[in-house]
């Protein structure tokens, strides 16, 4: 087994074993993600810290959010808090932490461990990460050189422009049958790299949009706390103070090509949206919020569907409903098919679902204090 394989076999639970039992954080706390925080290890004695050194599992990387501001794998933060001298030490130290013993064989392995570190080493410079809150650790824009910068002709196909391919660095991995979806945080540093398979296996098993993977590391990233499209349409958003949000990124491709430079659409990327991408459109000062997710409910007024669909979407606007005018989109009008997106069936008819946008009404003045940029309405 080399380092790498080891690493890959380390569980959650694992992790938390020997950073509690044996590194001396005092115990752990969760992120909204499921991520462990631990005791800040790294530059505090065992037990000291504050809880503001995170794991993120889907990159098996440490990030303490202080000054410190260390991003290490397992090996590189045992390194450091025993004082090893070098990373096989802190492999050998790992590996007998677990009960797997360090064979001759496997130190001649570590020549390919050098891949791990250039990986890690292609986090942005520290630097870039804001430590007054917890950020997403962000990736380096060269790893989109591993694409082939083609569009697809899919998309192209379903009314997607070249231009706003090319500017949205949509790509494809040609063997790896999937278009590449880079995704940004608002201020344009690449945080996950998401893929639309046309691999037949893949979309048997359900995995038509899934984060990448590149040697074997996984480029996810907490969608919930992000919106697509928001680092480019952030001008046209503050500009108009509004903003629509669609279900999947394609539709804010889709608005790209029909609006350009007057696009304020965002994608929430999941059929919920979180306290955190409220607080994103609210930040830009918006008033006006159109929730224009896909089509749920049949075309009778009243029908189970229906209602349940648009209860969906009132729960969804009651987030916004507030501090802003807040509408939905409601299909009642035969325009569009079961799951399209409003904008599937172009600019005429995505024009006519918002000349007849709901209004939602807030029933809930009080949830305005201490709100900043919000506003009361009455009712
Ligand atoms: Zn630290």
């Amino acid at each position: 087994m080399d380092a790498k394989q080891l690493k890959d076999l380390l569980t959650v639970d694992d992790i938390i074993s020997i950073v509690t039992k044996d590194l001396g954080s005092n115990g752990n706390e969760w992120d909204s993600n499921g991520n462990p925080i631990f005791q800040t290890i790294c530059h505090n004695p065992p037990g000291h810290g504050k809880y503001k050194l995170y794991y993120y599992v889907d990159t098996k990387t440490f990030v303490c959010y202080t000054e410190c501001n260390i991003h290490a794998d397992i090996y590189e933060l045992v390194r450091v808090v025993k004082h090893l001298n070098s990373f096989k030490d802190a492999y050998y130290y790992v590996a007998n932490y677990f009960g797997y013993d360090g064979s001759s064989k496997e130190l001649e392995e570590f020549k390919e461990i050098t891949s791990d570190w250039d990986l890690l080493n292609r986090y942005d410079d520290i630097n870039n990460i804001d430590n007054s809150a917890v950020t997403t650790p962000t990736i380096s824009h060269n790893l989109l050189e591993y694409f082939s910068p083609i569009c697809p002709e899919a998309w192209y196909k379903e009314g997607i422009d070249v231009e706003t391919m090319k500017s949205y660095n949509i790509k494809m991995d040609v063997s790896m049958e999937k278009i590449i979806i880079p995704h940004y945080d608002i201020e344009g540093n690449l945080i996950g790299i998401r893929g639309r398979s046309f691999n037949e296996l893949e979309l048997a098993e359900g995995k038509k949009y899934a984060p990448v993977y590149i040697e074997n590391t996984m480029y996810n990233h907490p969608i919930g706390d992000h919106l697509y499209g928001l680092n480019f349409n952030k001008e046209a958003i503050i500009k108009s103070k509004k903003a629509v949000i669609f279900e999947g990124e394609k539709s804010v491709l889709k608005a790209q090509t029909f609006y350009k430079d007057n696009n304020f659409c965002v994608a929430a990327c999941g059929s919920s949206i979180s306290d955190k991408q409220v607080e994103l459109l609210l930040s830009l000062g918006v008033n006006e919020i159109i929730i224009a997710f896909d089509k749920e409910n049949d075309d009778i007024i009243g029908s189970e569907k229906t209602v349940k669909y648009r209860e969906k979407l009132e729960t969804l606007a009651a987030k916004f409903s507030p501090y802003v005018n807040t509408y939905i989109l409601l299909d009642l009008y035969q325009k569009l098919e079961y799951k399209d997106s409003p904008i599937d069936k172009g600019k005429d008819t995505l024009e006519f679902l918002l000349e007849h946008k709901i209004l939602i009404p807030s029933f809930s003045i009080n949830r305005t204090k201490g709100r900043k940029n919000g506003k009361n309405r009455k009712i």
